[in-house]
């Protein structure tokens, strides 16, 4: 809501300022941060300042336009399947989605509590490092927030090791930009020329990753926005009539049709009956997907793919065909339903002049690697 001023401020918000950093606003995002395009937003769409005839990617889409074009160096979002990496692809910037625990949620309006996480965007490596470091760190008030003795990030980003990286087979197929392809092959051929490894490994639970995506975080969902019923806070409907009235009309009124969708589909995989077939499946899929790329990193390092399967789209290419729309998350998603961190790089671009991401994703609490492999790419950008 527009007069809406939040009581308090969120943990990595907090922190932040009292590191010195001076936040001059919030910006536009799809609905309860549900959507790949910023076109859900309840404010109309942030354009892409590439082109404004495209999207900048959503949820987070107004952090990236914000950074991409030159308003802050730096800012968050938040990620539940890609929101932030995504449109960093989309914008030409560095996007981070941090392990899940290691950046407290509080303060974050819950959209699926199981993968939501704080996620900073920034324009280079450094800079990202910095507030990742500043932002992360055990909070008693997230229980699911983790003492982890994070290194000094920043500090840390010139290394001479040398990464085993594993090329992720099943991202390379039917549905991905052959422009985008080249790209991140490009990549691969330049970290192969600074001396690291780069080999194909298999994933293959990944292919059920949106459909498990898309029946649990809906049910997290559905859970989490029964609070936004008029009687709290926000928007109150009818309030002359019913309680059950109040209710239905605040709901009907308050939310927007992405939103009023999740929340139909999570009540339905949760309704008596179904929750076998629907989120106990889900969850056991997503249990073998993690533990996919738990064995995955006892051989690798990090694990590099394309962050999306194509480049910024149109505004309103895709928002009439929701199952379009949710394929763009293809790529970020696995690492959300996993809790690994995962980063995304802008590495060269398309002909046309769009940005293109590559994604590594490492395991879990290691975004030292990330940050290292995304500095040593940005000597060559
Ligand atoms: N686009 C995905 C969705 O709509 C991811 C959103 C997000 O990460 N917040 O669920």
């Amino acid at each position: 809501m527009d007069s809406y001023v939040p009581p308090y401020d969120a943990t990595a918000v907090t922190r932040l300022i009292d590191a010195g950093a001076v936040i001059i606003g919030k910006t536009n995002m799809d609905e309860f941060a549900m959507g790949s395009s910023n076109e859900t937003s309840y404010y109309g769409p942030v354009k892409n300042p590439f082109d404004h005839t495209l999207t900048p990617g959503g949820s987070s889409g107004g952090s990236a336009a914000a950074v991409a074009q030159k308003i802050v160096p730096i800012a968050l979002g938040s990620e539940t399947g890609g929101s932030v990496r995504q449109p960093a692809a989309f914008c030409g910037l560095f996007g981070l989605k941090p392990s899940y625990g290691s950046v407290s949620r509080y303060g974050l309006v819950a959209h699926a509590s199981s993968t939501d996480q704080i996620s900073p965007l920034a324009s280079n490596v450094r800079d990202l490092a910095l507030v990742y470091k500043t932002a992360c760190g055990r909070d008693p008030n997230d229980s699911t927030s983790v003492a982890f003795d994070h290194p000094d990030y920043p500090g840390l980003l010139e290394t001479n090791g040398k990464l085993r990286i594993g090329i992720q087979k099943e991202c390379f197929a039917e549905g991905l930009d052959s422009e985008i392809d080249k790209v991140v092959r490009d990549a691969i051929k330049a970290l192969e020329h600074d001396g690291h490894t780069c080999v194909d490994i298999s994933l293959p639970s990944t292919e059920y990753a949106i459909a498990c995506y898309y029946i649990i975080t809906p049910a997290e969902a559905s859970a989490n926005l029964a609070r936004f019923d008029g009687v709290r806070y926000g928007l109150r409907v009818g309030s002359d009539e019913s309680l059950d009235d109040m209710y239905s009309k605040t709901r009907s009124v308050g939310f927007g049709r992405e939103v009023k969708r999740r929340i139909m589909l999570g009540t339905y995989a949760l309704s008596s009956g179904y929750y076998d077939a629907y989120y106990l499946k889900a969850s056991k899929v997503r249990e073998l997907i993690r533990r996919e790329y738990e064995d995955a990193f006892s051989k690798v390092d990090l694990i590099v793919s394309p962050t999306t399967p194509t480049a910024a789209f149109r505004l309103g290419e895709k928002i009439d065909d929701p199952l379009a729309m949710y394929l763009s998350d293809i790529y970020t998603i696995p690492a959300s339903l996993t809790g690994c961190p995962a980063i995304s790089v802008p590495f060269s671009r398309m002909s046309d002049g769009r940005p293109v991401g590559v994604q590594f994703t490492a395991s879990y609490f290691d975004e030292l690697s990330l940050f290292q492999i995304a500095h040593i790419l940005e000597h060559w950008i």
